[in-house]
């Protein structure tokens, strides 16, 4: 057997051509842009990255992009006091603070700085009960675009087992709580987790969210299940490479010969993560101005 390859690259355009589509709208109806505030402090050349991206793509789709650069030694209550104004800006309907944060800051304190109704990363601890209750709320991004990925490939997904390897609380978690509202039945595995092999042979779906590269391997996987790889790993360079090949946290080569379904490294997962944040944005532009959204819109 060799597994539909699922593209979230392909995937996350179509939401950004959506996106684009509904921003326009409610810049009609709002007489403003939405708009999405991103704060990083320090220099770390991974978030530099993410943040231009995030700005790039942010006005791509015809929203407002804030970003907001603080010098790495910025103290804690000058950063409380940026996420203060932009709580009070009208023009801010998201606010983001690119983690990780300097070690001198507290990053449950600074998450719980910003206003629920703008916490378009899923992170506040209000934003983790309404998800948990079922309630309306943010849901971290890279989960939500996972759950999209599955839905579009497996329709219903009520009833099936499914596996995510990964506790935190920006991944494995809330993808544990996001597959138990789809009905799923789920196990969250993680680093004491006894036979591994064996708690994922029984999945239907296996999300792997771990951080070692290739560690899932094909023999693991049950024959049809679908496969969400969100790991995003680099290894060493290999003789005559500048950079290391990125890899996930699954076999893909192995796993893509069982699997039915799969999402790749780089083209599955990643670029879902952005697609979705910007969705959040514009779904809380419409709460905070008012502005009606149709029920699955977005
Ligand atoms: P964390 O390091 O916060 O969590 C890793 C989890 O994996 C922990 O719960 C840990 O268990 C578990 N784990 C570690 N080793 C093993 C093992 N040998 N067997 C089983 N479980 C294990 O990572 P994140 O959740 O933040 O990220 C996971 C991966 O996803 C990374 O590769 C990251 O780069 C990628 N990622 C990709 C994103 C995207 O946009 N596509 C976004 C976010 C992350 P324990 O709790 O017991 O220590």
């Amino acid at each position: 057997m060799s597994a539909a390859v699922i593209d979230g690259k392909e995937f996350a355009a179509t939401l950004r051509a959506r996106i684009a589509d509904y921003a326009a709208t409610f810049e009609q109806s709002a007489g403003r842009k939405a708009g999405l505030a991103v704060v990083l402090v320090g220099e770390d050349p991974a978030s530099q990255v993410y943040v231009k991206s995030k700005g790039k793509q942010t006005v791509e789709c015809g929203m407002a992009s804030f970003e907001h650069k603080l010098p790495a030694d910025t103290a804690e209550a000058d950063l409380l006091a940026v996420i203060e104004r932009l709580n009070n800006d009208p023009a801010v309907d998201g606010i983001l603070v690119q983690l990780p944060l300097p070690p001198h800051m507290d990053e449950q304190k600074v998450i719980a700085a910003i206003n629920p109704d703008k916490d378009v990363d899923g992170f506040h601890t209000t934003s983790v009960g309404r998800l948990w209750t079922g309630l309306e709320g943010f849901v971290p991004c890279t989960p939500y675009g996972c759950i999209m990925l599955l839905k579009d490939q497996l329709g219903s997904l009520s009833g099936l087992d499914a596996v995510v390897i990964g506790r935190s609380n920006i991944v494995g978690k809330p993808m544990a709580a996001l597959l138990l509202a789809e009905s799923c039945t789920v196990t969250i595995a993680h680093s004491r987790t006894r036979d591994l092999a064996e708690v994922v042979r029984r999945a239907d779906i296996v999300v792997a969210a771990v951080g070692r590269p290739e560690m899932v391997k094909g023999s693991w996987i049950k024959p049809g299940a679908t496969v969400i790889d969100v790991g995003i790993n680099r290894l060493p360079p290999a003789e005559g490479e500048s950079k290391g090949r990125l890899v996930g946290d699954v076999d893909y080569a192995e796993a893509a010969a069982v699997a039915g379904a799969i999402t790749p490294v780089p083209g599955g997962v990643g670029p879902m993560t952005i697609a979705v944040l910007l969705r959040n944005a514009l779904v809380a532009a419409h709460r905070n101005a008012g502005v009606a959204l149709a029920d699955g819109a977005l």
